[in-house]
C-alpha cells in the first residue's frame, strides 16, 4: 500500500524503523526482528539504508520480508556513494520485489571524498526528480525541525526543503527531536513556506543515556532540560532509563496526537520489545491494522 494513501486515510498512524543487517549471514536475524515488529500491526515499517551503500540489497530484503508479513515497507535510499546508475539499478531492485514506497536521501558526505562526481546526484531534490521520472513509487523525504547540521540557518534550510518538496516528494518524516515545541514551530515555518504535503514526526524512544548525547551532539538535536535531567538521573542504569525512556517517548507522542500531528514514525531501532510497550500504551489511541 502507498504510504502517501495511508496518510491520507488515517487520522492516526504510527510507523516504525529497522536497519539491516551489515553482513549477509545476519540476514534471517534481522527478518525475524521484522517479522516481530509486523506482528504489532504498525502503519509501516522503514528500513534504514547504510551509510556506505553497499547494504542496499538488505535494505531490499528486510523490507521484502516486512511486505510479505502484509505492513507496508518504506525503503530508505541514499544517493551519496552512488552513481546515478547504481541508483536506477536499487529503484530497479525494489520495483521488481514490489516495494512501492521509498525515503530518497542524499545521506551524510564521507570524510575526504571527493563528491559531487559528475555521474552524481549533489542534493536529495535531484534525486527526486529522477524518482519521480522513473515512476511507480511513493516518494518520502527527510526535513530537520532544528535545521540540517549543514545548513547555515533554518531560512536557507527551509528554502532548500520547499525546493525538494517541489521536485516530487508525497510526505516528509522529521529528524528525530525531544522538545515538541520545536516541531510545532517548524510545522508553522513549513507551512508559511508552503509546504503541504504530510510531515510525519519522527520520535525516539531513548534507552541508552551513553548513546543520546553523542547522537544529539552529532545531529544538531536538542536535548530540553526535563529530558537531559531524565538522562542524568539513569543513563547509567539500563532497566531504569529504558523504562523512563518508553514513558517520555509515549507521552511525547500523546502530546503530539492531542494537538494535531496524527502522524508520528518511532525509531524503534531494531527493539520489537520497546516498540511493542509504546504500542502497547497507546492502545485506546492508536488503532493498529487489522
Ligand atoms: P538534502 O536534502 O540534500 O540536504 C542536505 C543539506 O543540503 C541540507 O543542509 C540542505 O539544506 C542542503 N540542500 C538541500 N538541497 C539543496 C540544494 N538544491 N542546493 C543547496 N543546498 C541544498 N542516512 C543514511 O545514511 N541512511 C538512512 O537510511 C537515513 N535515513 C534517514 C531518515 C530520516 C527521516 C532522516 C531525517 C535522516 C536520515 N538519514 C539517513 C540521514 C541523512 O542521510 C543525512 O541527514 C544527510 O546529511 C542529509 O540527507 P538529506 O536527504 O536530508 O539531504
Amino acid at each position: 500500500m502507498l504510504i502517501r494513501q495511508c496518510l491520507k486515510e488515517r487520522e492516526v498512524t504510527l510507523s516504525c524503523e529497522l536497519f539491516p543487517p551489515k553482513e549477509g549471514r545476519l540476514l534471517s536475524e534481522y527478518k525475524e526482528i521484522a517479522r516481530k515488529v509486523a506482528a504489532l500491526r504498525p502503519t509501516f515499517i522503514s528500513v534504514t539504508y547504510g551509510a556506505g551503500g553497499g547494504t542496499s540489497a538488505f535494505t531490499a530484503e528486510v523490507a521484502s520480508e516486512v511486505e510479505r508479513c502484509g505492513v507496508p515497507a518504506l525503503a530508505h535510499l541514499t544517493c551519496v556513494s552512488s552513481t546515478k546508475e547504481g541508483v536506477r539499478q536499487v529503484l530497479t531492485q525494489l520495483r521488481e520485489r514490489g516495494i512501492e514506497n521509498v525515503l530518497a536521501l542524499r545521506g551524510d558526505i564521507p570524510k575526504d571524498a571527493a563528491f559531487p562526481l559528475p555521474d552524481q546526484y549533489r542534493h536529495a531534490d535531484e534525486l527526486i526528480a529522477d524518482i519521480r521520472a522513473f515512476g511507480g513509487f511513493c516518494i518520502g523525504a527527510a526535513c530537520y525541525p532544528e535545521g540540517h547540521p549543514e545548513s547555515a540557518n533554518r531560512r536557507q534550510d527551509m528554502d532548500n526543503l520547499r525546493r525538494k518538496v517541489d521536485s516530487g516528494v508525497d510526505f516528509l518524516t522529521t529528524q528525530m527531536f525531544f522538545d515538541n515545541n520545536i516541531l510545532y514551530n517548524f510545522l508553522y515555518r513549513a507551512q508559511a513556506a508552503g509546504i503541504r504535503v504530510p510531515v510525519i514526526a519522527g520520535v525516539m524512544p531513548v534507552t541508552n543515556g551513553k548513546q543520546i548525547r553523542r547522537i544529539c551532539r552529532l545531529s544538531g538535536t536538542a536535548l530540553p532540560p526535563r529530558f537531559a535531567a531524565i538522562v542524568d538521573r539513569f543513563g547509567e542504569d539500563p532497566r531504569a532509563m529504558r523504562q523512563a525512556g518508553i514513558a517520555y517517548c509515549t507521552e511525547q507522542i500523546i502530546d503530539l496526537i492531542a494537538n494535531g500531528v496524527g502522524h508520528v514514525h518511532i525509531y524503534t531501532m531494531n527493539q520489537p520489545e520497546i516498540a511493542a510497550k509504546i504500542l502497547d500504551n497507546l492502545s485506546e489511541i492508536f488503532e493498529p491494522r487489522a
